[in-house]
């Protein structure tokens, strides 16, 4: 079975519950080994935006995975490239960072959670209604649905079959 652990920075404990109840529901064939608290790098810190950047977060934490994929949550608020501010960032295959700092309902942390995880699964950005639409604001965050698309959902039947097939 391929599996995911959660790091926690400093997100409470309800806020994780609401993550792991959307990640079961939306990939069902994903295990969650567990949840880990974690420190952001310090060197991911930029004093003078106040923000992390999420590149690097990811650069120096993907080196925590013990398991197949890694996903990064954190209260801090995050960066990246040319851009204000982002939601989170991803590594395909690998690990991802979101960042609840904007986020202020669990619906919307859900599904920002189910997008960065479906990055992870390999996932790219979609046109159609569906959770893997590209959001920058949190306007765009809520109109967007909760869930895969039928094509995105194909898709990841698709790369979780080649991945079972290669085990
Ligand atoms: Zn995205
Ligand atoms: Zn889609």
């Amino acid at each position: 079975m391929i599996s995911i652990e959660i790091l926690n920075n400093r997100v409470p404990e309800e806020i994780i519950k609401k993550i792991i109840e959307a990640i079961n529901r939306e990939y069902p064939f994903l295990r969650i080994t567990g949840v880990r608290s974690v420190k952001l790098p310090l060197e991911s810190y930029n004093a003078s935006r106040k923000q992390y950047n999420a590149t690097l977060i990811l650069s120096k934490l993907e080196k925590m995975k013990k398991t197949d994929y890694l996903l990064i949550v954190t209260s801090s608020d995050l960066y990246a490239g040319d851009m204000n501010f982002i939601f989170g960032e991803a590594i395909f295959y690998s690990c991802a960072v979101l960042s609840i700092a904007r986020l202020k309902t669990f619906a919307l942390i859900q599904k920002e959670a189910v997008h960065e995880v479906g990055h992870v699964l390999g996932l790219q950005h979609c046109k159609l209604p569906c959770v893997m639409t590209f959001s920058n604001s949190i306007y765009d965050a809520s109109k967007k649905s909760g869930s895969l698309c039928e094509k995105c959902r194909k898709k990841l039947d698709r790369y979780m079959g080649e991945e079972y097939l290669g085990k």
